[in-house]
């Protein structure tokens, strides 16, 4: 077998399904732990980090809690329950202790191609939205991670900290801000393929440009992994111990495939974000944070609104959204029958239960696939409220399908 090719008897101890950032990084802590065992990857694209870990189909906040309003819930008795909060963080404190240990080690060669400083912040406005941001302000910062957040809200020091918010505000509606200095920008695209560099410099199989079309678990406990050349048609099998499902939006039909009994009862139900985003130097400049507003009534957690630094290729660029956008399909290049055929005897009822008891949200679906693009940069406006939005400074290119 020369380094990147699987055995013509198909047997690999280890395949991983899919090339983003989850396959990547267990392939790459499996070549740390287990270097002995081989492992094949197989990828429907023909390249790596094009579906949701692509940096244009997400946000690239290092989820640590810091900004995200949803993780901080007010609890009846109006107290701020920071519980999810310092566990997301300390979650993200265990990931940066992986990435210091593999640049520290020779597996991510170059830190800033995926991660850069860059400041979490939290954005209300009205009195009573005010009041919340400083007691949560006051409860969090009684714990460690997030010691160093500060709470601000003078006009003058918003302007300071965020140029481009400022301009055209009219500040006699009050503003606050939970302001984070250390939060982080990452590029999974980078990150992903630098891991699955590591991985197939030490003898990684990347089979690029193949399906997974079926999974079966053998009375040996083995799996046999049926797979498709998507150029030339041709399938084979491939037999091994441990199968990793880092499918993103094409894990669920696979699972099922498999026939797992975890996997009864899940439906899917294919909800994209869409973004604006801006290159334009000068607005880029003027807006160095990540901002996180409160989220719409009835909105699912990812849908807050946000206006994000996002640095990629090392140059600056903005991003607004996510608008919720929607269709059939589970992967971006995906298939409209993703939906349908992922519809079993098994999980009819738990989707049509979510269908009936999440009203709320299926309005605030419906109304954001009637926005226009005019409409969207009105939204964007409660964010920058520039009097003139320069003609051709958004686009809306990036979207993502979770
Ligand atoms: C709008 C939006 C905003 C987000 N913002 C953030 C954020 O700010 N911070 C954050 O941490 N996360 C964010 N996320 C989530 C994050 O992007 C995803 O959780 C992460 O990228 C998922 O990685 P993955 O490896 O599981 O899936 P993916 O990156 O989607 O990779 C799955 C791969 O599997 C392949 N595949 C699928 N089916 C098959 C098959 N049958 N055979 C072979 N290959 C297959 C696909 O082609 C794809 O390449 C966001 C996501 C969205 C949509």
């Amino acid at each position: 077998m020369s380094d990147n090719t699987v055995p013509d008897n198909g047997k690999t101890d280890v395949v991983l399904v899919g090339a983003g950032i989850m396959s990547a990084t267990l392939g790459a802590l499996l070549r740390l732990l287990q270097p002995d065992w081989s492992i094949t990857l197989v990828e429907r694209l023909d390249a790596a980090a094009a579906e949701s870990s692509d940096p244009w189909n997400n946000a690239g906040t290092g989820h640590s809690a810091l900004c995200e309003l949803n993780y901080t819930p007010q609890k009846p008795d109006g107290t701020i329950d920071i519980a999810k909060a310092v566990n997301v963080n300390e979650q993200f404190q265990v990931t940066r202790q992986f990435w210091t240990y593999a640049h520290e080690n020779g597996i991510l060669p170059d830190v800033r191609s995926f991660l850069n400083p860059i400041p979490h912040v939290s954005f209300v406005h009205g009195a009573e939205h005010i009041d919340y941001l400083r007691r949560r302000r006051d409860t969090l910062v009684r714990n460690p991670l997030f010691a160093t957040m500060e709470f601000i809200d003078g006009a003058d020091e918003f302007a300071r900290r965020l140029p481009l918010m400022a301009k055209g505000r009219d500040f006699s509606e009050p503003v606050a801000l939970n302001w984070t200095q250390d939060g982080t920008d990452v590029d999974f695209g980078s990150l992903t393929r630098q891991l699955l560099g590591y991985g197939t410099e030490r003898g990684m199989t990347t089979l690029f440009g193949h399906d997974v079309r079926g999974l079966h678990k053998e009375s040996d406990g083995s799996w046999t992994v049926k797979i498709a050349n998507r150029r030339t048609g041709q399938k084979r099998k491939l037999s091994a111990k441990f199968v990793f499902v880092g499918a993103g939006g094409g894990a669920l039909p696979l699972l099922q495939k498999a026939g797992i009994a975890e996997a009864k009862g899940y439906g899917g139900f294919p909800v994209s974000g869409q973004w604006l985003r801006t290159g334009n130097a000068e607005l880029a400049a003027a807006h160095q944070a990540k901002v996180y507003g409160m989220p719409p009534l009835g909105a699912p957690p990812m849908s807050v609104p946000h206006l994000d630094t996002r640095v990629i290729n090392g140059r600056s660029w903005l991003l607004f959204g996510p608008f919720a956008g929607w269709s059939p399909k589970f992967l971006k290049e995906g298939k409209v029958t993703d939906l349908p055929l992922s519809v079993k005897p098994n999980n009819l009822a738990s989707m049509i239960g979510v269908g009936l008891t999440e009203m709320s949200l299926l309005k605030y679906l419906i109304g954001q696939l009637a926005l226009s693009e005019a409409d969207r940069v009105d939204t964007l406006r409660e964010f920058a409220p520039v009097q003139r939005i320069p003609t051709g400074s958004w686009t809306s290119p990036a979207s993502g399908c979770r």
